[in-house]
């Protein structure tokens, strides 16, 4: 049971984090999700003799380790370009490495650490086996042609091959890869291997790929604020809800909401937000997948052509009053003052989409104010869990139909959600979502780890 002050952060933690530190200074997002995760660890491991003689710790929070690699392609003009490509294979104890490739400027080797290290929980909250890691560029793909996004996945899978496999390493998507890169990858790990095995999931439907891995984030993470709602005999219908980002965590999410009976009243993208006083509706939900997943367009462009919402240029939805709020674009994207604006403006529960998305200080507070609130490593593992029943399919040579999926989807968030009760139940009856998550993924890892000896 875990002590009621809804504040509290543990200060046993600080003589490890000084130590990362000192190996990791500049890697500021890693630090920030293993200051997170250990507030939580720590007061455990260290009273767990065999976690302390292990140094399980110390252990976990390096990663077994880190490519990097050149990845040279010919953009329409002929000109060469050069991007940086990376993979994190950051913990294979529970099973083959599994996370997702993130394409995007902001990609460096600091956000794709933290990225990897939270998928070590997550994986394991899943209940499925699955070891942790994450990859990506800092390319671009925004503006780039359907050939220039094929050239450049080509070269990057040209590298990317010899350190994955169905047995090894299992990549799906992320920011900036979607269905259309993760063709190309496949196509050109299938040429490379001249093998066809599940070495990517996210796959489209004619090649291996899973009904509802495409929804499988944005549904899982309604599910989840589902199940903590129940819990307080309370329900979705009828509640206002802000969902930020317009990719593919943030659609789902916002459709499984209106199927729940919610009022979306935001959207975002990195332009600005678009603000639907009355509610998303089922037609411009429709016109806005079409905007951002066919034509790759901007939330601005819908706004010109809808006179009943309103465009926030440069602005993030926060400031917007609702009951509750789910972060889906990316990570930081809730500072501390963020979080104020959120509770001012009535927001009960939070619930993360994207990875990370709320700040360290920020989470802090939604818990000094009681608001319910959920990390990404238990609220968002609907994605990797459902990657992970599109490798069973795979292996087994089998196809489930939506109905199945969804169900088996709907099974592991409500038995994700259980955990994070049983291992986050505070003295005073409330849970603490994030202590929750961290202990009931980091048991099972620590425990296979301690069983593997000393490596
Ligand atoms: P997409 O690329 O499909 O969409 C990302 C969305 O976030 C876009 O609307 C994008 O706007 C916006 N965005 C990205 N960077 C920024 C930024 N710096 N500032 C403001 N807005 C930004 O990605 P996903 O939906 O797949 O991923 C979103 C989040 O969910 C990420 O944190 C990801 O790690 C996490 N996640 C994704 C999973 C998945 O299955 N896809 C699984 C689990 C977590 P714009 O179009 O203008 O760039």
């Amino acid at each position: 049971m875990l002590p009621s002050d809804k504040t509290s952060t543990s200060p046993s933690n600080a003589p490890f984090i000084d130590d990362l530190k000192q190996r990791c200074g500049n890697e500021p997002e890693f630090l920030q999700a293993v200051e997170e995760v250990m507030d939580s660890l720590v007061p455990i491991a260290r009273t767990n003799e065999a976690y302390t003689k292990a140094r399980i710790l110390e252990r976990l929070v390096e990663p077994d380790r880190v490519v990097m690699f050149r990845v040279v392609w010919e953009d329409d003009t002929g000109a060469v370009q050069i991007n940086r490509g990376y993979r994190v294979q950051f913990n294979n104890t529970i099973g083959p490495y599994k996370g997702g490739l993130r394409f995007h400027p902001t990609v460096t080797l600091s956000v794709l650490k933290f990225l990897a290290f939270e998928q070590i929980f997550k994986n394991s909250l899943t209940g499925l086996p699955m070891g942790a890691g994450k990859g990506g560029s800092d390319f671009d793909p925004r503006g780039k042609s359907d050939h220039e996004v094929m050239r450049f996945c080509q070269s990057f899978m040209t590298e990317l091959f010899r350190h994955v496999g169905h047995n090894k390493d299992v990549p799906a998507g992320d920011i900036g890869v979607g269905a259309r890169e993760i063709g190309y990858l496949f196509g050109h790990y299938k040429r490379l291997t001249g093998q066809y095995t599940g070495a990517l999931t996210g796959k489209g439907l004619s090649f291996g790929g899973s009904l509802v891995r495409t929804e499988a984030t944005g549904y899982g993470t309604i599910y989840f604020a589902r199940e903590m709602l129940t819990r307080r005999n309370e329900s979705l219908d009828g509640k206002r809800c802000l969902v930020s980002g317009s990719g593919n965590v943030a659609l789902y999410a916002a459709q499984k909401l209106m199927e729940l009976g919610a009022i979306v009243v935001s959207l975002s993208d990195s332009g600005g937000t678009l603000h639907f006083p009355k509610g998303l509706t089922t037609d411009q939900f429709a016109h806005i997948q079409e905007l951002k997943e066919k034509r790759r367009g901007r939330l601005s462009e819908f706004s010109q052509n809808d006179p009943s919402v309103e465009y926030l240029e440069g602005q993030r939805p926060w400031g917007i009053s609702a009951d509750c709020a789910f972060p889906c674009a990316t990570q930081n994207e809730i500072a501390l003052a963020d979080a104020k604006t959120l509770v001012d403006g009535g927001v009960r529960l939070v619930a993360e989409g994207a990875n990370m998305p709320s700040s360290n200080d920020a989470v802090r507070y939604f818990h000094s104010k009681e608001i319910l609130f959920a990390p990404g490593k238990a609220a968002n593992a609907g994605g990797v869990a459902v990657s992970g029943l599109e490798q069973s399919q795979n292996s087994l040579r089998i196809f489930w139909d939506r109905k199945e999926v969804d169900r088996r989807l709907q099974e592991i968030m409500s038995s994700i959600h259980d955990k994070c009760v049983d291992h986050g139940k505070r003295e005073d009856g409330s849970i603490d979502y994030v202590c929750g998550a961290n202990v009931a993924g980091f048991v099972k890892v620590a425990n296979a780890m301690v069983a593997y000896g000393i490596n």
